[in-house]
């Protein structure tokens, strides 16, 4: 059998700690929902990390030792510290895969690896979402019909300040009327970038099955292979035998 893949879910975990609603929702937190659902799977070995840990709980040692790191932040992405930032930004650009849920697309580190600042538009009055599937062939779109439903949650419309995706997965349709690019992937360095648009902290979207399926997929996808590292810097040898031009 395949080695489990490793996955590191990171969480902000303020909002279950500060608000009885959401704990209630999320008892373990939302790290806790998410990586109870990739341990049944049985595909992946988990562990978690929060911002208030030493280092927010990624250690060298643990990003080393992580194959795919999920980020959920809201409140505090001002709180992690830029050489952690600075760190997983190389871990990715290495290989790492990285999936950022929801409010995570005004984290340091999506922010760091986009190029751009990121914004959307955004209403909280838990209308209904419906999640179409635009790339039915693609892993992290795996075991899903033409699309799935959330009756309620926090809009993200458009425009969503992002670099064009490398691949599209997910488009969202508000009922309030506005869409949303809500899957998209792109790839950096050796790494793959995820963003997955639902989680807003007062919903149960992370008990979500269609949700929780896709993160799993997310995970897969993103710890696909990337080819080796690529030589770069000076190349005083060339390829062909040329003979050194001297005006
Ligand atoms: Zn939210």
């Amino acid at each position: 059998m395949a080695d489990k893949i490793k996955v590191t879910v990171w969480n902000e975990f303020r909002h279950e700690k500060k608000n009885e609603k959401i704990a209630k929702l999320y008892p373990e937190g939302m790290h806790g929902a998410i990586a109870e659902y990739l341990r049944k799977t049985g595909d992946f070995d988990v562990r978690t990390a929060t911002l208030d840990e030493p280092q927010h709980g990624l250690t060298d040692e643990v990003l080393n030792d992580t194959d795919v790191l999920t980020w959920w932040g809201h409140t505090a992405h001002k709180e992690v510290k830029d050489e952690i930032v600075e760190k997983v930004k190389r871990r990715v650009w290495d290989g790492m895969g990285l999936i950022v849920l929801h409010s995570g697309h005004y984290s340091k580190i999506f922010k760091a690896l986009m190029g751009t600042e990121c914004g959307l538009r955004w209403r909280e009055i838990g209308e209904k979402e419906r999640i179409f599937v635009v790339e039915p062939g693609h892993p992290i779109a795996e075991g899903l019909g033409d699309y799935f439903e959330l009756e309620h949650t926090e809009m993200y419309g458009e425009r969503f300040e992002i670099p064009a995706p490398d691949e599209l997965v997910f488009i969202s349709w508000f009922a309030g009327g506005d869409v949303f690019r809500s899957g998209c992937c792109w790839y950096r360095g050796r790494g793959r970038v995820f963003y997955f648009r639902p989680g807003h902290e007062t919903y149960p979207i992370y008990h979500d099955q269609n949700v929780l399926r896709v993160i799993a997929n997310g995970c897969r996808w993103a710890t696909l292979p990337r080819g080796v590292r690529p030589a770069t810097g000076h190349a005083p040898k060339p390829f062909e035998n040329v003979t050194p031009y001297d005006g």
